[in-house]
């Protein structure tokens, strides 16, 4: 296995692209943001506000009914539809012309919402991040990984990334099963943790940003949203990961100055990515 190179500043400048004087919201990609359920919509808020501060043009953001007027009152930005069911996603019927897809955050584990899920991803095509219950349900459901669009990423946290692929008893055999995974299945993994490993087939990056005021409720979800923003602004899979990893964890640097670890939640990370950005200028 070869040695993992370290994501750093380096790494972030090869990869990273300034906004085009003469863009517009309609070349600057559209997310869509899938997931939610009732008690957990801020999920998907977080997840499409942190899209938006990322850089893409639109977002939109599906969930089910109850959370219709949260994500409207709360990302005023962020277009909503709605699923026919009030408290859980249970039918993914969307036309939308998209760029990338983040699905998961808050979406729960319902019969219902699995199929949706499967359906969904047997008629898509359309560049993935599959994180949260969504990865739950693949991991309930192994076949299924065969049906994600090519060009996903996968953004296990350590207890989703053991129902995928099992049991470990020991770091380099975490990495190595994780590597295999990503090989087999043709995904971009994105192994969250301190520190995180961002794993394409056999090439491996460690993060070098970061801290533990990242340990805090919808830091997760906040990285989905910024790695789909990413994909959906023509990054590759891999650059889409890299620099939303490296970015994320730059904020909780940025910010822990005045937040000290205890105080610093998940919209801090949104609030700090423009001086994320601004320091790659
Ligand atoms: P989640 O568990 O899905 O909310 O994701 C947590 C996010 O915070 C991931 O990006 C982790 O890598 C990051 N994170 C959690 N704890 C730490 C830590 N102690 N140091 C650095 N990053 C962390
Ligand atoms: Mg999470």
């Amino acid at each position: 296995m070869n040695s993992p190179t370290p994501l750093d500043r380096n790494e972030i400048l090869k990869r990273y692209k300034t906004i085009d004087k003469y863009t517009h919201k309609g070349i600057q990609g559209h997310v869509l943001i899938i997931g939610g359920s009732y008690g957990k919509i801020g999920a998907v808020c977080l997840a499409s506000k942190a899209a938006l501060k990322t850089g893409c043009g639109l977002v939109t953001a599906f969930v089910p009914q109850c959370g219709y007027e949260i994500v409207q009152a709360s990302v005023p930005e962020v277009m909503v539809v709605t699923d026919d069911h009030e408290k859980y996603i249970s039918e993914i019927a969307l036309n939308l012309d998209v760029n990338a897809i983040g699905i998961g955050p808050g979406m729960g584990q319902k019969m219902a919402t699995q199929k949706a899920l499967h359906d969904f991803l047997s008629n898509t095509s359309i560049p993935l991040v599959i994180d949260a219950d969504a990865l739950n349900i693949l991991s309930n459901n192994p076949s299924w990984v065969a049906l994600v669009s090519p060009r996903t990423i996968l953004t296990p946290h350590p207890k989703e990334l053991e129902r995928l692929i099992g049991k470990w008893h020991s770091d380099e055999e975490k990495l190595g099963k994780t590597v295999v995974f990503s090989l087999v299945n043709q995904v971009v993994i994105v192994m969250k943790g301190a520190p995180t490993y961002i794993i394409n087939g056999e090439m491996i990056y460690v993060n070098t940003t970061g801290n533990a005021a990242l340990a805090t409720a919808g830091s997760g979800d906040v990285l989905t949203g910024m790695i789909t923003s990413l994909l959906a602004q023509s990054y590759s899979p891999i650059d889409a990961a890299l620099l939303g990893v490296y970015l994320h964890g730059l904020t909780a640097d940025i910010a822990l100055p005045t937040t000290g670890y205890q105080s610093f939640i998940a919209s801090d990370i949104i609030e700090n990515i423009g001086r994320a950005y601004l320091s790659l200028e």
